[in-house]
């Protein structure tokens, strides 16, 4: 726990420019994998460069960084784990997320980096947590099957810190025991190559009416867990983590941002009354999502928490159409931009704390001070000085699908 007895917030980086979006916006801690033994093997994963890099960046302004170790290990994958975690240990990493006892006992024998367990092994119990922690682990990821006030119990009980998962795209299966993804697509889910086919739409046989012949019925609709923060403070849950290494850098920034807010909001007020609730939910609603659930947090998932394709979830499409990598009054604000937008648009430049700045790009420069009205993916352009904006913000504009 921190100081202040709050969760911390555990914010995904997929790529050493999350990492630094996150932290910067307000995570307490990141979890990132390396080039092997995570289970996103199509993120862009960090190099043993970049995760030194990342340390570091983290570090210098007191965000922990965890390194996922949770893939399902065979014999011979497992001869290399003491090499990448003697390097773990020796770049400073907070905590390796591991699924595998075999990898808990090679990690255990090789460092002293404290392990956390994976959700992908499905702790749902205190005598499964127990056993994790007589095997040496300090922390238990549990499944999102697990409500908060049982997780509470599980805490009391064995003694150990606990995470669950507050945000993100959720598995239909136990994370750990699906094999859809194996068999449908040839991709091993259990290491690091899930193709997400619960989300695809099936063909149902044998039913009578042909509208119902087609349904998304194995999809999950999009964890949200913000209404749910005074339980996880009351049952003191150590860490909230937010799924989705996979995602946007707009992603990665939205939800450390509105996260830490509110918790930070409880720390001053202890409540989350106010507008600033409905603030929080309207910005988490600017990222791509399926309709929000709030899944097994407080009552158990059932029907209503399976995605339904005619709901609409996003608040318009907001799309992130650049960062900004300079501002200072006389020379302006300066844009790499990602997504075009025309002279003329509305922008939203997000800070690391408080409202979204809105700025009209009226004029719009390129960095030999030529006008520009149509800028262009992977370009340098300036606009005028905006009070409040600083570099590594992230500037979004609306219907921009
Ligand atoms: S196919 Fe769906 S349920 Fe299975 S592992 Fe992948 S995300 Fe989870």
């Amino acid at each position: 726990m921190t100081k202040h007895q709050l969760p911390e917030v555990l914010a995904p980086a997929g790529s050493l420019d999350k990492l630094k979006i996150a932290v910067l916006y307000g995570a307490n801690a990141v979890y990132v994998g390396g080039q092997k033994f995570g289970l996103r093997t199509a993120a862009d994963n960090f190099t043993l460069d970049e995760l030194r890099e990342g340390m570091n960046f983290a570090h210098e302004r007191g965000t922990q960084v965890y390194v996922v170790l949770n893939s399902f290990l065979h014999d011979k994958d497992l001869e290399e784990v003491p090499e990448f975690v003697k390097f773990l240990e020796e770049i400073g990493t907070d905590a390796v997320i591991v699924s595998d006892l075999g990898v808990v006992k090679t990690v255990r024998a090789h460092s002293k980096i404290p392990v956390h367990i994976s959700t992908q092994a499905s702790t749902l119990n205190s005598e499964s947590a127990r056993i994790w922690k007589e095997a040496g682990a300090t922390r238990i990821v549990l499944g999102r099957e697990v409500s908060v006030k049982e997780a509470g119990k599980i805490k009391r009980e064995v003694d150990i810190e606990i995470e669950m998962f507050i945000h993100g795209s959720m598995c239909m299966a136990y994370s750990g025991h699906c094999v859809i993804s194996n068999f449908t697509q040839g991709r091993d889910s259990n290491r690091g190559g899930c193709a997400h086919s619960c989300r695809f739409e099936y063909s149902l046989e044998g039913l009578d009416t042909p509208e119902k012949k087609k349904a998304y019925f194995m999809s999950s609709k999009d964890l949200e867990g913000l209404r749910v923060l005074p339980a996880f403070i009351e049952e003191k849950i150590d860490s909230l983590k937010i799924e989705g290494r996979m995602k946007s850098h707009l992603y990665a920034g939205t939800m450390s941002k509105v996260y830490s807010e509110a918790l930070k909001y409880y720390a001053e007020h202890g409540d989350f009354l106010s507008d600033d609730l409905i603030n929080w939910e309207a910005e988490l609603s600017k990222v791509s999502h399926r309709t929000y659930t709030e899944a097994s947090l407080v009552e158990k998932a059932g029907a209503d928490s399976i995605f339904n394709e005619r709901e609409n979830a996003s608040d318009g499409e907001w799309q992130m159409v650049g960062s900004v990598i300079d501002a200072n009054p006389k020379s302006g604000i300066v844009i790499e931009v990602r997504n075009a937008f025309n002279q003329g648009d509305e922008l939203e430049i997000i800070p690391f704390k408080g409202p979204a700045i809105k700025v009209v790009a009226n004029e719009i420069m390129d960095l030999a001070m030529k006008a520009v009205t149509r800028t262009r993916p992977t370009t340098l352009v300036r606009l005028p000085f905006v009070e409040g904006v600083s570099s590594m913000h992230l500037v979004r504009q609306r219907g921009k699908a």
